[in-house]
């Protein structure tokens, strides 16, 4: 069992924070990335899609996960689950310095998740405190007006990876 860090960053302007629409933990927000058999090493040609609300049964076992899937080239089975209670959203300070944040933390098994995509609706707090719900984030940037804090808001460069947890 190997726990990964979906890790992202970008580049803000006037902008406090960057999270899925229900924040980190957002039951229905959709995660979408392709995964590398850890047999075969065959990726998959479709970005899966995962979920904390759906779960499904391991087969054989009692256990579950957000995901069960074949590889189609060696069939090997393998399973994603999603960690709750530890990612954090990206914020302004982490931008700045050019860090990023750990969003979302999955334990995969038989797997290895690659290449996220910034899919689904997102939430923006700027610094003057609009909060912009729902946003599509899909062609890599956000462009808005403030009228609160009267200025323009942008999120742009948007960069993610997918790193090995170490430790807790
Ligand atoms: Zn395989």
């Amino acid at each position: 069992m190997v726990n990964y860090w979906l890790m992202i960053t970008a580049e803000f302007e006037n902008v406090a924070t960057l999270q899925p629409q229900g924040g980190c933990d957002d039951p229905s927000f959709t995660y979408f990335f392709k995964m590398k058999c850890g047999s075969c090493g065959e990726l998959t040609d479709k970005e899966t899609c995962v979920a904390l609300e759906r779960s499904v049964q391991i087969p054989g076992s009692k256990g579950t996960a957000n995901l069960v899937q074949k590889c189609k080239f060696c069939e090997r089975e393998g399973t994603v689950s999603l960690i709750p209670g530890k990612g954090k959203p990206l914020t302004q300070e982490l931008s700045e310095a050019g860090k990023y944040t750990g969003l979302m933390m999955f334990d995969c098994r038989g797997y290895e998740p690659v290449g996220f995509l910034f899919e689904g609706g997102w939430m923006v707090e700027t610094a003057a405190g609009t909060k912009f719900e729902d946003v599509d984030l899909s062609d890599g940037e956000f462009m808005e007006y403030d009228e609160k804090g009267k200025c323009s808001v942008m999120i742009s460069n948007l960069k993610s990876g997918f790193v090995v947890a170490k430790g807790k």
